[in-house]
């Protein structure tokens, strides 16, 4: 993994996020990173903040936890898609340039200004159904 001059929190937030299989909430990575330091919830929140802006990591509203970017540093598209299993909590990270094109229609047909949309598909995946 490549990072860009990222504080130690953050490096440490990024990585645990990298080490999961599923999405952690602030509370699931204060707990894992306690001994290695992270003891206040605000400097997990901070690291998040940043992470996310960088783009680095992304949060998952319906769940309100995080994940680390599938594939950094290369998103084409602003609007970025999740699948989550709700069996296996298992998260597919994807983007679609006609559904970006459908939403942004939609948006100027109305005279709206999107400040943040997010997509999230909750179901089950292959492996569980
Ligand atoms: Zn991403
Ligand atoms: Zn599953």
């Amino acid at each position: 993994m490549t990072e860009q001059n990222l504080t130690k929190n953050q490096d440490l937030v990024l990585n645990q996020l990298g080490k999961s299989k599923t999405p952690m909430s602030a509370y699931d990575l204060l707990d894992k990173l306690r001994e290695k330091g992270l003891k206040a919830p605000l400097q997990i929140y901070r690291a998040l903040d940043k992470l996310t802006e960088m783009g680095l990591a992304h949060r998952l509203e319906s769940l309100n936890a995080f994940v680390a970017c599938a594939h950094p540093n290369c998103h084409e598209n602003e609007l970025i898609a999740f699948g989550i299993c709700e069996n296996c909590n298992k998260v597919w990270e994807f983007s679609d340039e006609e559904v970006s094109k459908r939403l942004d229609l939609w948006a100027k047909e109305r005279d709206f200004t999107p400040i943040k949309t997010s997509l999230e598909i909750r179901g089950i995946c292959a492996k569980c159904a």
